[in-house]
């Protein structure tokens, strides 16, 4: 027990650790990280956190959590108490009375992530201007032509990274700058929990005295027109005094609907950037990065098989590497073209290969091997015409998967034991003949199967 006193730091972060193991990164990082041990009493961590809605959220959200961590790591007899900071002038004298001393370090109470950096964005035409427009903001926060600025565009595009970006950068330059930065839905939320204490002149003060106020996701506050109010003279009172927004949005403002006029023309007097999908080279290019940071190797046409097949955004991506390194561990194999093309399929709800068809085949192999479609697809038994036939029934199967019986049928109505013929002869011919390999290759690259 004195071990815990007279460390109180590295005691709470052995639960913390334990608490890192169970809880989703985004709520250790939101709700664990900002927690400051503060001291240790009667089996109690005193632990302080930085304001009243904090401690409401943990205490409704992961009460539980906490207790059984504790319980895990030091025994049911040891319990937690929450605390709101004191003002800064306190804090410190507090700390430095009464419960054990705690090893001090300049703690900040912003949730900002630290991983998302302007150094790790990978910037292609998607995005270019939208990271220089965050740039120019975060080395000049206040300047009346980038403020507000709103970044907006589709679900897991790097809006939440570059507003993180912009704390962080802004931060580097000025350690002194006080930098508050919240969702929208945390916004409603304090303000709700202000109005239920009679506590919204602090939650004013709180907001008010932000030298950069990012908020995320502003299409949560539509239709909530208390705090659309709330948020207006907050936005007015910091823009008067020079003080920089950034704000996120699903839509360009000026197509949001549910939001107040006045806010959105607010909105307009500053500037408005867009991140869009990333195109092919630029998703190659994530996925190297991402793959790197997780410590992943993936030769090239790994990665170009994922980035044909996951399209729709950056989230996606980074959850295909962090699938292929969970399944792998888990499952105790190496990566291999098996586990790739599973955990590809998954996430794209198993429609890989769904622009390949059997007659998209038959047109490739008629293309390469000279044999006209209507031969492939048909009776005749001559050489060339059989052959190409069989490379087609074999491409069926390798890529898309297709049962023997469907091959079968496509292919004249024969039966499955003449396709498994198929398919082993191919299989042969493919070791030993250059040219029905070449033909293979070939095809398979032009499909986007180039790896298999
Ligand atoms: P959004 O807020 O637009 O929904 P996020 O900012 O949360 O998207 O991005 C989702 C994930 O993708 C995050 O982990 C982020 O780091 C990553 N990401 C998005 N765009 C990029 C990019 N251009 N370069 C590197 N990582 C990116
Ligand atoms: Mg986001």
């Amino acid at each position: 027990m004195d071990n815990i006193k007279n460390n109180i730091a590295s005691a709470w972060s052995q639960v913390h650790g334990c608490l890192e193991k169970k809880l989703p990164d985004h709520a250790i990082h939101a709700w664990f990280e900002p927690i400051f041990p503060v001291g240790f009493k009667n089996n109690i961590f005193h632990l302080e956190v930085p304001n009243q809605f904090f401690l409401e959220w943990i205490e409704s959200h992961y009460k539980e959590d906490i207790i059984k961590a504790i319980k895990e790591v030091y025994g049911e007899q040891f319990k937690y108490k929450l605390l709101v900071t004191k003002e800064k002038t306190q804090k410190n004298e507090d700390r430095n009375s009464g419960a054990s001393p705690v090893e001090t370090k300049p703690k900040r109470f912003n949730n900002l992530n630290l991983k998302y950096t302007f150094e790790n964005f990978i910037v292609g035409s998607n995005n270019e201007f939208a990271k220089t427009a965050s740039e120019s903001v975060s080395n000049n926060p206040g300047e009346q032509n980038f403020n507000p600025l709103i970044i907006y565009g589709g679900v897991g595009l790097g809006k939440t990274h570059l507003m993180h970006a912009i704390g962080n950068q802004a931060l580097k330059k000025n350690n002194n700058l006080n930098i508050v930065n919240i969702t929208s839905e945390q916004f409603t939320l304090d303000f709700v929990n202000s109005l239920r204490k009679n506590k919204t002149i602090e939650f004013a003060q709180n907001y008010r005295s932000a030298d950069i106020l990012l908020i995320d996701d502003i299409q949560f506050f539509r239709g909530k027109e208390q705090t659309q109010e709330q948020f207006f003279h907050t936005f007015n009172v910091l823009h008067q005094n020079g003080k920089q927004i950034v704000l996120t949005a699903d839509k360009f403002p000026g197509e949001m609907k549910g939001l107040q006029s006045r806010l959105l023309s607010r909105f307009q007097s500053g500037l408005s950037v867009d991140v869009q999908p990333p195109n092919f080279e630029v998703r190659v290019a994530i996925l190297l990065e991402k793959a790197e940071q997780n410590g992943l190797t993936l030769d090239y046409s790994t990665i170009e098989f994922i980035a044909r097949h996951i399209k729709t955004n950056v989230r996606e991506l980074e959850g295909t590497i962090i699938r292929l390194l969970a399944k792998s561990s888990l499952l105790n194999i190496e990566i291999n073209n098996q586990l790739v093309t599973e955990v590809v399929k998954e996430r794209v709800g198993g429609k890989i290969g769904n622009e390949v068809s059997i007659e998209n085949i038959v047109k490739k192999v008629s293309e390469i091997s000279q044999v006209k479609e209507n031969d492939i697809v048909g009776k005749s038994r001559k050489m060339e015409i059989a052959e190409a036939r069989q490379v087609c029934m074999y491409l069926c199967r390798d890529i898309m998967g297709t049962s023997l019986n469907n091959i079968g049928m496509f292919f004249g109505g024969r039966d499955h034991t003449t396709v498994m013929h198929a398919l082993k002869t191919v299989n042969e011919k493919k070791d030993n003949d250059v040219r029905v390999e070449k033909m293979i290759t070939s095809i398979r690259k032009e499909l986007g199967f180039s790896f298999l």
